[in-house]
């Protein structure tokens, strides 16, 4: 026992029966603790190579929004937004290690829209060209810690998993926390509603977005209490949030007709568009709605999408990369049939969409009902061709609506 207790670590002096594991050198010893730490050294020097994006080789802001308008119709202000502050991102990295006195801090975004205008599609489909890790998290499941639900940390969880638990890739990467309204307070007044899953969760979730370093449970969830955890500094990983805030346009007006005297004058000057109070959304109406001051602050761009007028419904049918209808196209191809939408049966589940207020997301679902017996029999029909006709699509609508199964 004497003896054992003589192999020390060379590094950090502490004795066999000290540690987990004591290596054995040519003239000395490590501890596991000792080469973690060192290894983390390591991590650190790769890390001012790593950051060295070659400025020529990333796509510009306008590459980016002309990717997204592929695959996402309209938005052009979200999207704008979106591109510059992925560009910047990058334009941060390779600074970060560099001895600069103009450090440029990171600028999240808050993107604002009714639910179904595309900001989940924004953000998955800017994903498709990042060069960093990426990950979509639900702001709806976090609570705060000792609550049923996930820790705010579990949103790193899986921004590591992405990044194959490489954490010096992980701490570069972006998240996207989808549906962030719903941890908004409930109540303009904190002192009468105090809401547990509001504003403890808010608190957390600034220590993310400002800039600390945090421990990350690497299975996440609490079911493995004895999990090690991995620290993570969070201070150039870049947010972007997105979220519904459902009733927010009513603050908008509010704020616009109580703090313009003269509401009706300004009305006419700038001609107040009262169909999409969206747009004029500001970061005091985030407040207003129930995000703490600091969050707010923390996410310097705010962004709002339109609603989906007719024109656009029609053209997500049809137009993006992966458009609903070319998906049904590729589909009978591989069966060896053409299939086509008359224009007029394109026009019927535009009108669809908007009568049932079914919005973008309803547009797949009416053609899934439509297509859905074409789908069965003409595989072994030996046809060549298949027309979808107005008169056709009608016919398989009302029979859903008839089962409710729209
Ligand atoms: P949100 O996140 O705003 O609630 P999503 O991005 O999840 O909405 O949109 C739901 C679906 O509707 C998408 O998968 C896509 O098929 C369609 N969609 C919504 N907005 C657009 C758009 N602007 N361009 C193309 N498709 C869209």
């Amino acid at each position: 026992m004497a003896e054992k207790n003589k192999r020390r670590c060379s590094f950090c002096g502490r004795g066999e029966n000290e540690v987990a594991l004591l290596m054995t050198g040519m003239s000395g010893y490590i501890c596991n603790d000792c080469v973690e730490q060192a290894h983390a050294i390591l991590r650190e020097e790769e890390l001012i190579k790593k950051s060295d994006f070659d400025m020529k080789e990333l796509p510009k802001p306008k590459e980016i929004k002309e990717f997204l308008d592929e695959y996402v119709i309209g938005q052009d202000e979200a999207k704008r937004a979106l591109a510059v502050s992925v560009y910047n991102h990058y334009k941060r990295l390779m600074q970060r290690g560099a001895a600069d006195d103009v450090e440029i801090e990171k600028s999240n975004i808050i993107m604002v829209g009714s639910t179904g205008t595309g900001k989940t599609l924004l953000a998955r489909t800017i994903a498709k060209l990042l060069k960093v890790p990426f990950t979509i998290v639900d702001a709806t499941v976090l609570t705060e810690a000792g609550y049923v639900g996930e820790d705010i940390e579990s949103i790193l969880t899986r921004l590591l998993q992405v990044a194959d638990y490489k954490v010096e890739e992980a701490e570069r990467g972006i998240v996207f926390i989808d549906e962030i309204d719903k941890i908004a307070r409930k109540s303009d007044n904190p002192s009468i509603t105090r809401d547990v899953s509001g504003e403890g969760v808010q608190q957390g979730l600034l220590k993310l977005l400002e800039g600390s370093i945090v421990n990350v449970p690497p299975q996440g969830g609490r079911k493995h209490p004895d999990q090690k955890m991995i620290p993570v500094n969070t201070r150039h990983i870049l947010f972007i949030c997105g979220g519904a805030f459902d009733g927010i346009e009513k603050k908008i007006a509010q704020r616009m007709n109580t703090h313009v005297v003269g509401y009706d004058s300004v009305q006419n000057s700038y001609k107040i568009d009262k169909g999409d109070m969206m747009q004029y959304i500001t970061p005091q109406d985030l407040r207003s709605f129930g995000l703490i001051p600091e969050i707010v602050g923390r996410l310097p761009i705010l962004t709002s999408l339109r609603p989906l007028d007719r024109e656009a419904l029609r053209n997500i049918l049809t137009e993006p990369k992966n458009s609903i209808v070319k998906q049904y196209l590729k589909l009978m191809e591989m069966d060896g049939v053409k299939l086509s939408f008359d224009s007029s049966a394109l026009d019927y589940i535009v009108d669809m969409a908007i009568e049932y207020k079914l919005g973008a997301r309803g547009l797949r679902s009416i053609v899934e009902t439509i297509m859905m017996e074409k789908m069965y029999e003409v595989p072994s029909s030996g046809a060549k061709s298949c027309r979808i006709t107005k008169e056709y699509a009608r016919k398989q609508v009302e029979k859903s609506l008839m089962t409710g199964a729209i």
